[in-house]
């Protein structure tokens, strides 16, 4: 019967791919691309002789939910049709991507066997290129207009990642980017919780081994003229210590003294 699985290719051309990922693409009826480099598309159809683009499906002016409808229904079409078909994304195929968790909930639902291959993604670049581990003082990951839709709680003692911050503002994602004024909308949204000269870093991990990553330190207050491409990744390290919990730790030295 069909099957539908959904792989990551990793940030870097040919530098990322994992074992089980590549023999998906390798051994799949077909291959469906959502890559970044028309590089990497050439690079998969070394290994597959049926791949198809996903790229196509995108167009200024069109809301990207209906991009990834379409993008769902071509890979579902052919797994319908009784074949193995592989969706081949860059970086994790679940990392701030509808289509591939959708697809696989989608082919779940009508009896398809749906699976998930993880892959190496910008996060996981950042942490390496910028020598950043989520672990020390927590890290939170946010999409950048949602940060502005909605309420979100910020904690400045926490490392903070901020995804699609080039078109920032765009409500029903319409457009590649977006201008001036939204990004200011961001800048004040995060002067709520950060000061004005506050390091923020434009990061973009390199996609081909021969280039290097960009990672420019600016200040908050100066991020409306950086150049953000739809790549560019938001970090902001954290703005103030650790806050203490007195009384937790007063509760669990209690229970250490009443255990010993
Ligand atoms: N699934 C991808 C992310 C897709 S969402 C992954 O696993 O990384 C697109 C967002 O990912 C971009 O707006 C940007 O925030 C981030 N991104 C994509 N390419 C990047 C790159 N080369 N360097 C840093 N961030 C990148």
């Amino acid at each position: 019967g069909g099957r539908l699985a959904c792989v990551g290719l990793g940030m870097m051309l040919g530098a990322h791919i994992g074992p089980r990922a590549r023999s998906h693409v390798e051994q799949a009826n077909v291959v469906f691309a959502a890559v970044s480099d028309p590089l990497v598309e050439q690079w998969l159809q070394g290994m597959n002789d049926d791949v198809r683009s996903l790229q196509v499906y995108y167009a200024e002016g069109k809301p990207r939910r209906e991009t990834y409808r379409q993008m769902v229904e071509a890979m579902l079409e052919p797994v319908r049709a009784g074949r193995f078909v592989c969706g081949a994304f860059y970086g994790h195929p679940g990392v701030f991507a509808r289509a591939p968790h959708e697809a696989i909930a989608q082919a779940r639902a009508e009896g398809f066997i749906a699976y998930m291959e993880p892959g190496v993604s910008a996060e996981a670049c950042l942490y390496a290129d910028l020598g950043i581990d989520p672990g020390r003082f927590g890290c939170q990951h946010h999409e950048a207009s949602q940060l502005l839709l909605y309420r979100r709680r910020l904690d400045p003692s926490a490392h903070l990642v901020v995804w699609q911050a080039g078109w920032v503002g765009d409500r029903q994602c319409l457009r590649f980017s977006t201008g001036p004024a939204q990004r200011a909308l961001l800048v004040e949204r995060l002067r709520e919780d950060y000061p004005a000269d506050h390091e923020i870093i434009v990061y973009e991990a390199a996609t081909l081994p021969v280039g290097s990553p960009r990672i420019e330190r600016l200040r908050l207050d100066r991020l409306e003229a950086a150049v953000l491409n739809p790549h560019s990744t938001l970090v902001l390290p954290p703005a103030i210590a650790l806050q203490p919990d007195l009384s937790m730790q007063a509760r669990i030295d209690a229970l250490a003294r009443s255990e010993a």
